[in-house]
C-alpha cells in the first residue's frame, strides 16, 4: 500500500447521548407484500456537486418511516479505494465489516442511521472480477458473453439481491460520477432497464446537476443542466425530479425554464443551493416539497418529520456563543476530504455542545514554527496516516501537546505518534520509532502485527473493521464511552508492541482499552494531563449528528473547559 493511505470508525455505547442505530439486519421488517421501491440518483455537467450528500439527504427524509438502504455505483476498475492515495480519492470510509469504501457511505451512515456493508459498494472492479469467475466456472457456457445483457444483469441481479437479503423498503441508488462518462455507462444502462424489471410505479430518478453563475454575466445559466439532461435522456432516462446545485436559491423563472427544456414540471426542479451545514439539506430538500415528489412517484407517504434532527441543524446554523479552534496536523491537508469523517465528527460536537469549532490546518510535512503556530489554538488532533513523511512533524506536534498540556486526541498513526513522542521523550528510549518509518530502530515501540508479517498483497488486508476493546474502569475513555466495552473501526498494519507494554505503563502512560485476550494497545491516555488520549482505532467513523463520538466530544469539552 502507499505511503499515502489513510484510514478513517463504530458506533459508541452511552456517554453521550443514545442515538438510534440500525443493526446490519432489518430492523424495520418491510410488510412483505409491499414491492421495493427504488430511488435512483445520477449527477451531470461535473463531478464534486454532493452526489451523495444529495442521496443521502433524500434518504434522510423516509428513513423516519422506512427502511432505506443505500447502494453506491463507482466507475473505476479498483476493487475497492483502499489502494487509492486519499489525496485523489478523498477518505477511504471503513464499515464494521471489515469494507473499504468510498466515502458517500459516511453520509449514508450519518444520515440514515444504517450500517452499512461493503457489498453495497459496487465497483467496476468487483463487477468485472465477479463476470469473469462466471465465465471460468462455466456459468455461460456456449454464450458469447457481452456488457449487456450478461454485465448489466449481474449489475441489476447485485442490487435486487440487496433489496431483497436487506428487506429493504427503499433503495436509494446512487451512480457515481457524471453522465456521460464511460466508465459508467454500464450502471446506467442497468438502471435504465429496471424500471421495466419493477415496474415505473416502483423507481423514480432524480438527476444532480450545477448552475453556474459565470462572473461575466452575474446570473445563474441553466444551459448544463439542459445539456446533462440531454445526455441522460439519450440513453434512455428521462428524470422525474431535478436537483440543481447552485450557490445562490433558483428563482422562479430559472426553475421554469429548466422545468420545459427537462420536461418535468416546475415544482419538481429543487434548488440545491449551497449551505454551511450539509445537515441542513434534508430540511432544505422538504421545505420545496422533496416528500410530496417521491409519494407522487413511488407512493410513499405518511412520513413524520425527524424533529431531533431538525432541532440540530437549527442549533447548527444558529450563532454560537462560544468557539474554539481545534488543530488537525497531518499530511493529507491539501484536500479536507482526505479528512472528511474526522470533520464531520467535530460538527457533531459543534451541535452537541452549542460551539463554534474552527479548524486549523497544519500540514507536518512542512517546517513549523510550532510557538507560533500553536497561538490560539484550543486542541489538536493527529489524525490516520501511513508512512515516514510528516511523521517527525506529528511527533513534534505531539511534544509540544504534552509539555503544555494542550488537548490531545491521536486516531490510530495519531496514537503510535503519541507512543513514539512517550518513548524517546519520556522513557528515554532515544531514537524509539515504529518498524514502518525505521526498519532498524533500537527501540521498535510500535512494530507490525504478528499476522501481518506474511501478508504481500496490499488490497482490503489490513486489520480492518469493527473490533471490540475492554475498557479499564476510572480512566477517562472509560467515562466517555460509559461501558466497559467499546466497538470501533479498524484500518492498520501496525501496533504498540508487545515487548515495551511494561516500561510504557511503568513510566505513568495508561492503556485504558485493549483487545479481549490483553494483546493489543486500543486506548491510551496519559492521566498527568487534562486530555491525552490516543486510539488505534478510528472513532470518526461512527460520529452522527445525534451521538457523537465520544473521544471527540471528550477533547471538545477539555478545549471548552480552558
Ligand atoms: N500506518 C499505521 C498502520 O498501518 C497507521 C494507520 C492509520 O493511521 N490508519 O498501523
Amino acid at each position: 500500500m502507499g505511503e499515502d493511505e489513510i484510514s478513517c470508525g463504530h458506533a459508541p455505547k452511552g456517554g453521550v447521548s443514545e442515538r438510534p442505530r440500525a443493526s446490519t439486519k432489518a430492523t424495520a421488517k418491510r410488510e412483505s407484500d409491499r414491492p421495493v421501491k427504488w430511488i435512483v440518483v445520477t449527477g451531470g455537467v461535473l463531478s464534486g456537486l454532493g452526489k451523495g450528500v444529495a442521496a443521502a439527504s433524500i434518504g434522510n427524509l423516509l428513513a423516519t418511516k422506512y427502511r432505506v438502504i443505500p447502494i453506491k455505483c463507482d466507475g473505476y476498475l479498483n476493487v475497492d479505494p483502499g489502494t487509492m492515495n486519499p489525496i485523489e480519492h478523498g477518505e477511504v470510509f471503513v464499515l464494521d465489516d471489515g469494507g473499504e469504501v468510498d466515502m458517500d457511505f459516511g453520509h449514508y451512515e450519518r444520515f440514515l442511521g444504517v450500517t452499512c456493508r461493503f457489498e453495497w459498494n459496487l465497483t467496476m472492479g468487483k463487477v468485472y472480477e465477479r463476470i469473469r469467475e462466471a465465465e471460468r466456472r462455466g456459468d455461460y457456457l456456449g454464450k458469447t458473453v457481452q456488457l449487456i445483457p450478461h454485465v448489466t444483469d449481474l449489475i441489476k441481479d447485485w442490487w435486487k439481491r440487496i433489496a431483497e437479503e436487506e428487506g429493504a423498503d427503499v433503495i436509494l441508488l446512487e451512480i457515481g460520477g457524471t453522465v456521460g462518462d464511460i466508465e459508467n455507462e454500464l450502471y446506467i444502462e442497468a438502471a435504465r432497464q429496471m424500471k421495466r424489471d419493477v415496474g415505473e410505479e416502483n423507481i423514480m430518478y432524480v438527476h444532480l446537476t450545477y448552475v453556474p453563475v459565470p462572473e461575466h454575466v452575474n446570473e445563474p445559466k441553466s444551459k448544463p443542466t439542459q445539456q446533462s439532461v440531454t445526455l441522460l435522456r439519450e440513453r434512455g432516462i428521462f428524470p422525474d425530479a431535478i436537483l440543481a446545485r447552485c450557490h445562490q436559491p433558483l428563482d422562479e423563472r430559472l426553475k421554469e425554464k429548466i422545468a420545459t427544456f427537462c420536461d418535468v414540471t416546475k415544482e419538481r426542479v429543487i434548488s440545491a443551493v449551497d449551505v454551511d451545514s450539509v445537515y441542513c439539506i434534508p430540511i432544505k430538500f422538504a421545505e420545496q416539497g422533496m416528500t410530496r415528489i417521491v409519494d407522487e412517484e413511488l407512493h410513499i407517504n405518511h412520513l413524520e418529520e425527524n424533529k431531533e434532527w431538525r432541532a440540530l441543524t437549527e442549533r447548527m446554523s444558529a450563532k454560537h456563543p462560544r468557539s474554539i479552534t481545534v488543530a488537525i496536523a497531518g499530511k493529507y491537508t491539501k484536500l479536507e476530504d482526505s479528512y472528511a469523517s474526522v470533520i464531520e465528527a467535530l460538527r457533531h460536537c459543534e451541535a452537541a455542545f452549542d460551539v463554534k469549532i474552527d479548524l486549523k490546518w497544519i500540514e507536518v510535512s512542512d517546517h513549523h514554527d510550532l510557538e507560533r503556530e500553536m497561538k490560539g489554538v484550543d486542541g489538536v488532533i493527529v489524525p490516520g496516516g501511513f508512512g515516514s513523511r510528516g511523521v517527525e512533524g506529528k511527533i513534534d506536534m505531539v511534544r509540544y501537546c504534552r509539555e503544555h498540556d494542550v488537548p490531545y486526541l491521536g486516531l490510530c498513526y495519531g496514537l503510535q505518534m503519541a507512543v513514539i513522542e512517550f518513548a524517546r521523550n519520556v522513557c528515554g528510549l532515544a531514537g524509539a520509532n515504529t518498524t514502518e518509518v525505521d526498519g532498524q530502530t533500537k527501540y521498535p515501540v510500535v512494530d507490525i502485527l504478528p499476522e501481518q508479517k506474511k501478508i504481500t498483497k496490499k488490497g482490503g488486508t489490513m486489520r480492518l473493521g469493527a473490533y471490540p476493546a475492554v475498557l479499564k474502569e476510572g480512566t477517562t475513555v472509560h467515562a466517555l464511552y460509559g461501558s466497559d466495552e467499546a466497538s470501533e473501526r479498524h484500518r492498520h498494519r501496525y501496533e504498540v508492541n508487545p515487548a515495551y507494554h511494561q516500561v510504557l505503563e511503568e513510566h505513568g502512560l495508561v492503556f485504558s482499552g485493549v483487545s479481549p485476550d490483553g494483546t493489543l494497545v486500543e486506548f491510551i491516555e496519559n492521566p498527568e494531563l487534562r486530555y491525552f488520549v490516543g486510539t488505534q482505532a478510528h472513532p470518526e467513523l461512527k460520529s452522527s449528528l445525534l451521538k457523537p463520538a465520544p473521544l471527540f466530544y471528550g477533547l471538545v469539552k477539555a478545549c471548552l473547559k480552558q
